[in-house]
């Protein structure tokens, strides 16, 4: 029988960690044996972590100018669009195309995220799709708790590797695996950049009142935290805040909330539903920002073959929202027996038929009433039964959802 082997000591566990400093792929023990051990956090590890966020304090002695606050403004939104367009959308689930110079400069783009290489996220992103809410999903708030989801299961050691045989489609490009591999490069040359172009302005433009430690407190070090926190609020936030449209078999969100903090990733039920689609954002009033961004990129040729939502997803997202509305409108019957001839039961459902008039209208290619009478049963009959007339009876019996 083969000897168990001995688990790491303290001083092998910091060796490793300051090897992976500088080679994040820097696992002597092998990926397996580290993604088996229990969740703890490695403070060694984690140290450029800590330092990330206490780099914001240099506030105090760097100041603040209007140019430095809208450049990390700008930045968080910039680079947020390159969390979700490039680190989600195209690593992670592949929902569009490139040629492979145009990868490695996605990849590149994405590095000034600061949230390790591409190959890692999708890796561990993949990894949450295939056990959401599931005591192996590395950040479900379910199993977790809320703050082990939004940033603790990042400082975790056993979450330090990337395991190149679960993304095999992206592991076979060299540049990519480099990227990846060495991960503080991209931030190291973003940050001295943003340092001197501060102290440029500073020489060219003393106008704008900034300078080289300005733009690196502010663009790098403030920006940067904002955006990892910003981007931590679909891991903490997407499975409790929102409503679901969807019944996923975990307890994916949608919510217009964080749709705007991401730039369109709060439409999260949606994603968990259907996946392979560029778009987050299912019709035309969600919001997403990140999908706009990629069509633009669509037109100047850079990327192509962003995937649509199927019309069948589509579908049945509208007749959910529809006997949402239906259910809320009994709801409202129901709680108000009182107001049996009032306006509400009048208006509640016809604002049921408006909105799903209304999905259909953008989705024009929606299935029609005569495809599926069961989209558009029973809010005209509900308006009459509420108003205490009995439903004509070719309503009723055109609102029977078909055979099936
Ligand atoms: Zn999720
Ligand atoms: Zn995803």
């Amino acid at each position: 029988m083969p000897a168990a082997t001995p688990s790491p000591t303290p001083f092998h566990r910091a060796a490793t960690a300051l090897g992976q400093w500088i080679d994040s792929d820097y696992c002597p023990g092998g990926v397996e044996k580290m993604r088996a051990e229990p969740d703890r956090v490695d403070w060694v590890r984690i140290m450029p972590f800590i330092f990330l966020h206490a780099g914001c304090l240099g506030v105090i002695w760097a100041g603040a100018s209007a140019f430095a606050v809208w450049t990390a403004v700008a930045l968080y939104f910039i680079r947020m669009f390159a969390v979700t367009g490039i680190h989600h959308r195209y690593f992670s689930h592949k929902t569009y195309s490139t040629s492979r110079v145009g990868q490695f400069l996605l990849a590149v783009f994405a590095g000034t995220t600061v949230q390790r290489g591409s190959l890692w996220w999708a890796c561990h992103h993949r990894h949450h799709h295939l056990h959401s809410d599931e005591p192996e999903d590395a950040h479900s708030p379910h199993v977790h708790g809320f703050w082990w989801s939004h940033i603790g299961w990042i400082t975790s050691r056993r979450n330090f590797p990337t395991d190149y045989s679960k993304i095999r489609d992206l592991a076979k490009f060299p540049e990519l695996v480099w990227l990846n591999r060495f991960d503080f490069v991209v931030p190291i040359l973003f940050a001295v950049s943003l340092f001197g172009c501060g102290s440029l302005l500073a020489v060219w433009a003393p106008g704008l009142g900034t300078n080289g430690p300005q733009l690196l407190v502010w663009g790098f070090f403030i920006s940067t935290t904002v955006l990892f926190h910003g981007t931590g609020c679909i891991n903490s936030m997407a499975h409790l805040m929102g409503r679901r449209r969807f019944r996923t078999s975990d307890d994916s969100r949608n919510s217009a909330i964080l749709a705007f903090i991401t730039l369109g990733e709060g439409w999260h039920n949606n994603h968990h539903r259907y996946q392979s689609s560029t778009r987050n954002g299912f019709y035309w009033w969600e919001i997403d920002p990140t999908y706009y961004g990629l069509k633009l990129l669509a037109f100047t040729g850079f990327i192509w073959g962003l995937k649509p939502v199927p019309q069948s997803v589509l579908a049945e997202g509208a007749q959910a929202d529809h006997h949402a509305s239906v259910e809320a409108a009994r709801l409202a019957a129901a709680l108000h027996p009182e107001l049996s001839f009032s306006s509400l039961k009048k208006v509640v459902p016809a604002a049921a038929a408006l909105a799903v008039a209304t999905a259909a209208a953008a989705q024009t290619t929606l299935p029609n009433k005569g495809d599926d009478p069961a989209i558009h049963k029973d809010v005209t009959a509900l308006a009459h039964e509420l108003n205490g007339h009995k439903p004509p009876p070719s309503l009723v019996e055109s609102s029977r959802a078909p055979d099936a």
